[in-house]
């Protein structure tokens, strides 16, 4: 399940991860109310007891959240990824769209002791949804001017369209996924760079950084990195 998409990221990222990207293109989790559900319960950062029911407006204010906390992360980021691009273009507007969360349900958080671990919750009059968007609207603004600030990323793998806060120094990707994929993708383009082919006498051959190759060799060689590459994706 998509929500699941690297849980260790702080609520907002998870929020910002509702859009994400596999080879068949773009995807959004809260397309529906049904979505926006699923999504809060397995992110359940809320009373597990509680159920969760949001409604139409509540899914059109989670949309213009997440949008607004994308476009915010690609200003901090300096994010030049075209497939990542936000509906929400003007930063102006995701500012005022970020506070209008925060300003939808009075709420605060309250510390939790529950199977011998410390666990946040909140707590205010509104709906569990509704708190629970205010709640990640506040972290968002934690997040875009607080110490982890300087450490969110955009993650340059090949198609990705997600964020991620670089928690240690050789951290480069969102997940281990695109770790893979990239490295696949740089090592095949470093081949590739290398590919020539030889004219001379005799079958057609190529060379690879140097060394030659029969054309059915080269084929068979291609074809062994864009499987590793395929199988290394998620
Ligand atoms: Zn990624």
């Amino acid at each position: 399940m998509p929500a699941l998409l690297n849980p260790d990221e702080p609520m907002p990222v998870r929020l910002m991860s509702t859009v994400w990207a596999d080879r068949s293109g773009l995807h959004d989790d809260l397309e529906t109310v049904d979505g926006l559900r699923e999504w809060l319960a397995a992110t359940g950062d809320s009373d597990p007891e509680v159920e969760v029911s949001p409604s139409e407006r509540d899914l059109e204010l989670y949309r213009r959240l997440r949008d607004a906390l994308r476009r915010l992360a690609a200003l901090r980021t300096g994010d030049t990824r075209e497939a990542a691009v936000s509906p929400t273009r003007e930063v102006c507007l995701a500012v005022e769209d970020v506070n209008a969360a925060v300003a939808q349900a009075p709420t605060w958080p309250l510390l939790a002791f529950e199977d011998d671990e410390l666990v946040r919750r909140s707590a205010g009059e509104a709906p569990m949804a509704e708190r629970r968007l205010s709640s990640i609207a506040v972290r968002g603004i934690e997040l875009l001017t607080g110490p982890d600030a300087a450490d969110l990323r955009s993650c340059y793998a090949p198609g990705c369209v997600l964020y991620f806060v670089k928690d240690h120094p050789r951290r480069e990707w969102c997940s281990a996924g695109c770790g893979n994929r990239a490295r696949a993708a740089r090592h095949y383009a470093r081949h590739r760079k290398g590919l020539s082919v030889v004219r001379g006498r005799g079958a057609p051959s190529v060379l690879v950084n140097g060394r030659g190759f029969f054309i059915g060799e080269i084929t068979a060689y291609i074809t062994v990195v864009s499987v590793a590459s395929v199988r290394n994706s998620r």
